[in-house]
């Protein structure tokens, strides 16, 4: 057993509209959502915590901002909705980056961001970001398989095409940097199927917007 029942005092000071409050309610109803891993009782664990909340709470912004999007201006939710994506993505993205919580990769990353004093661990953070990507098929690091002594790129379900735009669109939204200029910087760093970029191209325009819906609420 990883995680605790109880909650941590701090949790009860919570505005009733934040996620944070939810994810308690959450941990109320369903022991298998949002719990706060026993281990994170330090201030940075709670630092730590709150970081990875707020990203997850943007990439559900995101999401939620692109398919009304989609919906109201370019009339394509329809084939969306018949294909049952809308669905499996809603599903997808309300699942997003639970494996943060699990002790594999909680350490490991909260050392790394926020040491609070102790040495930053680069072996322990890369085995947690290994294991994030590996366990992970939002991360087109998870479609990469080394074989006859090369690693080549698999193809990318869509689905998991637009949960990874949604995260790339809450980081761009975070460090104030178009989807589309982060993607044109970072692209020679990747190993993509030709199908993948024909998917990231297609959608990246709409993500471009919203960032923009959401730059001018901010
Ligand atoms: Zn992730």
């Amino acid at each position: 057993m990883f995680f605790e029942k109880k909650f941590p005092p701090w949790m009860d000071t919570l505005p009733p509209d934040t996620m944070l409050y939810h994810a308690k309610m959450a941990q109320v109803n369903d022991e298998s959502i949002h719990r706060v891993p026993k281990w994170a009782n330090t201030s940075e664990d709670l630092e730590y915590y709150r970081y990875v909340v707020e990203h997850i709470e943007s990439v559900r912004l995101v999401w939620e901002k692109f398919w009304r999007n989609i919906d109201k201006n370019h009339n394509t939710l329809d084939f969306w909705i018949q294909d049952c994506e809308f669905f499996t993505i809603r599903g997808l993205i309300y699942s997003h980056d639970i494996s943060k919580f699990g002790h594999e990769e909680w350490n490991g990353y909260r050392q790394w961001f926020y040491p609070g004093g102790g040495t930053e661990d680069k072996d322990m953070f890369a085995r947690a970001w290994n294991h994030h990507q590996k366990s992970n098929p939002h991360h087109w690091q998870y479609w990469l398989m080394f074989e006859d002594g090369k690693t080549i790129a698999l193809e990318m379900p869509f689905e998991y095409v637009i949960e990874m735009l949604c995260d790339w669109t809450a980081m761009s939204v975070k460090f104030k940097n178009l989807p589309s200029n982060w993607f044109a910087e970072n692209r020679g760093e990747m190993l993509l199927y030709e199908s993948t970029v024909s998917i990231i191209e297609r959608w990246l325009p709409i993500f471009d917007e919203v960032y923009g819906l959401i730059n001018k609420e901010v």
